[in-house]
């Protein structure tokens, strides 16, 4: 057994602990190992230009956390997931909807957390290196040499400005660490959300977060965001996911306690999360809401590689 399997066993095993002891975490890692090796679906009709030539706003959902976002002639990524697997022993369920290849440039790289799923080391190895790498205070140390033309950590409420666009981390709610130890002395740090502004255009990367009434609003009155990404799975096991994941209903009150335009789900659909029952649970829940509070023109569900743009008049 390698290094990495042990860490990561290590990882749930601390995990276990973490969440109060519940057998949840090793049956997790059951699921994940058995599920190595199987199918992949693949992303029909793939975009083929993922950066346009120029366009007032659109975001590319890749899959899980990782967004293309572009804001007329700048272009942003986030939580790039491009690989097979988060971490080796969680096989997505669907494919990267775009071909990384196909970027020649990306004007900002940003990582939220350090947690597989989000900072991937094979996945940042794919993408151009013409941009900034964005990392959460304490990040830097997790991340090995690569060859971006910057390389920052962001603490709350610290902005970054590349090429006129402006990137600031903003808080959230989560946890730290990589390895499940590390977490005991990261403490507050290692995670965050992000606001890209440029142009006159806001968006709002809540990266990975539970549901903090007093923390979204707070961001709400510093920032007009315009399209807001927000995590909506996992669900269950509910107890434990709740203190560290939103759920759609939460996500929906999210965006309205920021005070956002409209919503964009992410971090569903593409691994396999919680004790979920299915890969659509997440977005089934969501799909009932939207119904029930007739929210179509608000929450854009996207399937992976879809690319939702919007045009100048959006913001009137
Ligand atoms: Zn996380
Ligand atoms: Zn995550």
């Amino acid at each position: 057994m390698n290094i990495f399997m042990r860490t990561y066993i290590l990882f749930f095993v601390l995990a276990g602990i973490f969440f109060g002891c519940s057998s949840f975490p090793l049956g997790f890692l059951t699921k994940s190992i058995r599920t190595l090796g199987g199918p992949i679906d693949s992303v029909r009709n793939k975009i083929t230009e993922p950066v346009l030539p120029d366009v007032p706003l659109s975001v590319l959902w890749i899959g899980h956390a990782t967004c293309l976002i572009q804001i007329h002639d700048r272009v942003f990524i986030t939580d790039p997931l491009l690989t097979k697997t988060a971490g080796m022993l969680s096989q997505r369920i669907v494919e990267p909807g775009i071909d990384p290849a196909l970027l020649t440039r990306v004007d900002a790289v940003l990582i939220s957390h350090l947690h597989f799923d989000h900072l991937s080391y094979g996945s940042l190895d794919m993408l151009p290196k013409n941009g900034v790498l964005l990392l959460p205070l304490g990040g830097l140390e997790y991340v090995p040499n690569f060859s971006f033309a910057d390389i920052c950590e962001m603490k709350s409420y610290s902005s970054y400005t590349v090429r006129g666009a402006t990137v600031t981390a903003v808080p959230a709610n989560h946890f730290s660490g990589r390895y499940g130890f590390d977490a005991l002395w990261m403490g507050s740090t290692g995670f965050t959300g992000y606001i890209i502004e440029y142009r006159g255009m806001t968006v709002y990367f809540a990266g990975d977060t539970k549901y903090d009434p007093e923390m979204f609003k707070e961001i709400g009155k510093k920032f007009k965001i315009d399209v807001a990404l927000l995590p909506i799975a996992p669900v269950e096991p509910s107890s434990i996911m709740r203190r560290v994941h939103m759920d759609p209903a939460q996500a929906v009150q999210a965006m309205d306690d920021l005070h956002a335009r409209v919503m964009i789900p992410i971090h569903y659909r593409t691994l396999r999360q919680g004790s979920d029952s299915s890969a659509t649970f997440a977005q089934d829940l969501l799909k009932k809401i939207i119904k029930e509070k007739k929210i179509e023109n608000r929450v854009y569900i996207l399937t992976i590689g879809e690319r939702k743009v919007f045009e100048e008049g959006f913001k009137k």
